[in-house]
């Protein structure tokens, strides 16, 4: 069956990198993260004391960052790498989380995620999750998701995640958080999150995790024998004009 790029967007915290990691391991394929990615810039700002909103110091501590993933041997998942540190558990605190949305309205911060996510999927066999890529990063994935979930019970859920972490924080923290990411990501002027007109909507709020990865691999398994097919049909279409 043919390889296909599979585009996850969606609000904040409502289980894309839970479920895309899940199903990129099901199909074999490769899982990135893009909101890694911005959250590592954010936290070379903050941990070098830079200032972000500054455009000329963004433009000179652009080109020092540089976010790869490996593979965490233990775990099977991989961990985001900044400038050669595993910042994996870092990157995911709070303190990130209250900033990454103002350093993801960065036109240049964006482009140069873009640009690396492109690269990290020259061949297909992707999954990605992310806020954009449906709509910037891979407007032509052959397969779009853009998932939602009642507010209350993502909050519900991250909270949960932080405080297992043993994160010092209160629900309504969490709460507000979400709400302002979802708020900037939403009303940002570059490639704001938006739901692609192509895109499949998947609300998980009432799924259990097995729904979901039942409704997200039907799904795929219908895309692959579309693109099939269609392959199938063009080559027949050439083999008929070439008997011509
Ligand atoms: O996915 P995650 O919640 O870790 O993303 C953190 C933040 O990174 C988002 O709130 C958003 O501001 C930004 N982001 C983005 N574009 C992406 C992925 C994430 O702007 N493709």
């Amino acid at each position: 069956m043919r390889k296909i790029i599979i585009a996850i967007d969606g609000f904040s915290s409502c289980g894309k990198s839970t479920m895309a990691k899940d199903l990129a391991k099901k199909l074999h394929y490769r899982y990135i993260d893009s909101g890694a990615m911005y959250r590592a810039v954010t936290f070379y700002f903050m941990s070098n004391n830079l200032d972000y909103t500054n455009r000329e110091i963004v433009l000179i501590e652009l080109p020092k960052i540089h976010i790869e993933f490996n593979l965490n041997t233990e775990s099977k998942n991989s961990d985001t790498y900044l400038n050669g540190e595993n910042v994996e558990e870092k990157i995911r605190g709070m303190n990130v989380s209250m900033h990454v949305s103002n350093v993801s309205t960065i036109k240049e911060v964006r482009q140069a995620m873009v640009a690396l996510q492109k690269k990290m999927s020259k061949s297909k066999a992707i999954v990605m999750d992310g806020r954009d890529i449906g709509t910037a990063v891979f407007p032509d994935a052959e397969l779009k998701i853009f998932m939602t979930a009642n507010p209350e019970i993502r909050a519900q859920r991250r909270y949960k995640e932080l405080q297992a972490k043993g994160e010092d924080v209160t629900m309504d923290e969490v709460k507000q958080n979400l709400a302002e990411r979802d708020h900037i990501d939403s009303t940002r002027k570059e490639s704001p999150l938006q739901q692609a007109d192509d895109a499949i909507v998947l609300d998980n709020s009432h799924f259990s995790k097995e729904q979901q990865m039942d409704f997200v691999y039907n799904l795929v398994m219908e895309k692959k024998l579309m693109e099939d097919i269609q392959v199938n049909q063009l080559r027949f279409s050439d083999e008929q004009h070439d008997l011509v």
